[in-house]
């Protein structure tokens, strides 16, 4: 039944839904159906959704009620366009989603994708149905996954998350947090490289806490050592919790040439009176001694971070101490966000009178330190020499393409006139002539 027909994976949100999404695929798939670029070419429309901030579960809702005005595609086998919504808003609101959105055919959630196929096939033959499982007992991740790039891999290590900051519905609806057995993520990491995949990034809510509900203990420090010992060109990983980031992870900085010096850590917020409402359990004494600790690690490393700014009962006070701690640390990337409330979590409950035109100061009060702070960091590049893993040919100029140095920066590299440019997932050396806030333009050198 699905044999002739084409399917698009819309995904938001975080790379776990990324990654997911790629297992998705990967299920098409194996079904028989073909994927396609834009919603509008496809019989089979499904969206993997996020309901981390307020601006994700609008532009999920504006897409989907756009669906039911594209036509048919044209030699589709199927007698209507189908839709279905999957991830965190699936999660979260199943049942509701069929009642509020009446062209959606299946609703799914996050622990059980593995369901879609058969889901699919109901409403081929005209049912309409939400499941959503509340929870796992351990890990699963046996779906075929289909992925973006054949040289670069995401490696969940973890799912969901047992930290509950208050301002956070991850863990209501990812679950409580699972880690993969270490010998099956080893082996798989190990399938990669032999796939000639040259970088894995390792994820999970909090990579740092790895292994606690499996071992006892955590065990992320072992998994690195593991993970670069399969000869990997370059690893990552996402995300760490401050309060879990140990000084063995940090260690590894200085002592895997394969992981990549590059590091997002998130803050959230410079205070400690607003940490503590955050329920982050560090302080900003704890956090900039990480600092400290990975620049003594390795000196010259890319980090970045997360934001909220307007967390409910901030102060001018409390914004000044984020401001000094972001202008201090000196970020390659910050995200920045103006809280917006989650229906469910604690800080929901938390009244506050401040107004949006202050909180909106405040951010771009923000940006402008943020900006100042990345074109420096930038400017440390300049003139050097560096080896980037090709992405692909820019958006908006054939003749330039996208590449990724080591501390995750873009770097712009012109192929005007060579007879053969290099190829996606080739690392190749560049000069940086130029540095940019956002990104650095290289020369090519040779590829490696
Ligand atoms: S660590 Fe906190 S912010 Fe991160 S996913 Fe868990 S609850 Fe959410």
């Amino acid at each position: 039944m699905f044999e002739n027909t084409t399917f698009s994976v819309t995904t938001f949100g975080c790379q776990m839904n990324k990654h997911d999404s790629e297992r998705i695929a990967g299920m098409m798939q194996a079904l028989g159906s073909r994927p396609v670029d834009t919603i509008e070419e496809a019989d089979f429309s499904i969206f993997m959704t996020c309901c981390v901030r307020e601006k994700a579960d609008e532009r999920l809702m504006g897409n989907v009620a756009s669906m039911k005005n594209i036509p048919l595609r044209a030699g589709t086998p199927l007698s209507k366009r189908y839709v279905a919504i999957g991830g965190c808003i699936g999660q979260r609101d199943g049942e509701q989603l069929l009642k509020t959105l009446k062209h959606v055919d299946v609703v799914f959630g996050t622990h059980n994708m593995e369901e879609l196929p058969h889901l699919l096939q109901e409403a081929l033959e005209g049912e309409r149905t939400a499941s959503v499982r509340e929870g796992r007992d351990a890990f699963v991740d046996d779906l075929p996954e289909s992925r973006e790039h054949s040289w670069a891999a995401w490696l969940p290590i973890t799912v969901g998350c047992n930290n509950f900051c208050s301002y956070c519905i991850v863990p209501y609806v990812r679950g409580r947090e699972l880690s993969r057995p270490f010998e099956e993520l080893v082996d798989l990491a190990q399938s990669y490289v032999d796939q000639g995949v040259k970088e894995i990034t390792l994820l999970g809510q909090n990579v740092n806490s790895y292994g606690r509900d499996l071992y006892g203990e955590p065990r992320f420090a072992e998994v690195l050592d593991a993970v670069a010992a399969t000869g990997v060109q370059r690893l990552r990983f996402a995300t760490s919790h401050p309060k879990d980031l140990t000084d063995e992870v940090i260690g590894k900085f200085a002592t895997l040439p394969n992981l990549m010096p590059a590091l997002h850590l998130p803050v959230q917020s410079g205070s400690n009176a607003i940490l503590k409402d955050m329920r982050r359990v560090y302080t900003r004494e704890h956090y900039l001694g990480l600092v400290d600790k990975l620049r003594d690690a390795c000196p010259d490393i890319a980090l970045s971070t997360d934001v909220i700014v307007g967390f409910p009962g901030e102060t001018e006070q409390d914004f000044q101490d984020t401001l000094e701690l972001i202008d201090s640390v000196g970020y390659h990337q910050v995200f920045s966000f103006i809280y917006s409330k989650r229906a469910g979590t604690p800080a929901a409950e938390i009244e506050d009178n401040t107004p949006r035109e202050v909180i909106q100061d405040r951010f771009d009060r923000l940006l402008k330190v943020v900006e100042t702070r990345a074109y420096e960091a930038n400017q440390r590049d300049l003139d050097t020499h560096i080896d980037v893993l090709v992405e692909g040919s820019s958006k908006s100029n054939s003749a330039v393409l996208t590449a990724r140095s080591p501390k995750n920066q873009t770097v712009h590299i012109s192929v005007d006139g060579l007879e053969r440019a290099p190829e996606p997932g080739q690392i190749v050396r560049a000069h940086i002539v130029q540095a940019k806030t956002w990104y650095l333009v290289g020369q090519l050198e040779d590829a490696r």
